[in-house]
């Protein structure tokens, strides 16, 4: 393989490319561009986000995105102040110490 920078895309490679790619494969459109099947996905791809286009759930482009928690966290709830050592409600998991030593700032 030759190393060097990666091409830039000339707006007619991408017109072509986007047209090409409907009947043939990324490898074929790649040769013939003249580029990478890689390079080739990349840039419609890029073209696809950049017209608007959003990935669907479902697809992998987007699935490590969907990892964040939505449900609501069960180390959330009652626990013993780490002062007090009475029980309060946390309002984020990272709370220690129950509202009121927070407010007589007990806690530093
Ligand atoms: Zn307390």
């Amino acid at each position: 393989m030759t190393s060097g920078r990666q091409m830039e895309w000339k707006q007619e490679e991408l017109k072509l490319a986007g047209e090409l790619i409907k009947d043939h494969t990324a490898v074929k459109v790649g040769k013939i561009l003249n580029k990478s099947k890689n390079a080739v996905l990349g840039v419609l791809y890029r073209e696809k986000i950049k017209n608007g286009y959003t990935p669907s759930p479902d697809s992998k482009h987007s699935r490590t995105h969907m990892r964040t928690r939505v449900k609501s966290d069960p180390a959330l709830g009652e626990m013993k102040c780490y002062i007090c050592s009475n029980n309060f409600t946390r309002a984020s998991r990272f709370d220690r110490f129950c509202y009121e030593c927070k407010r007589t700032g007990r806690v530093v």
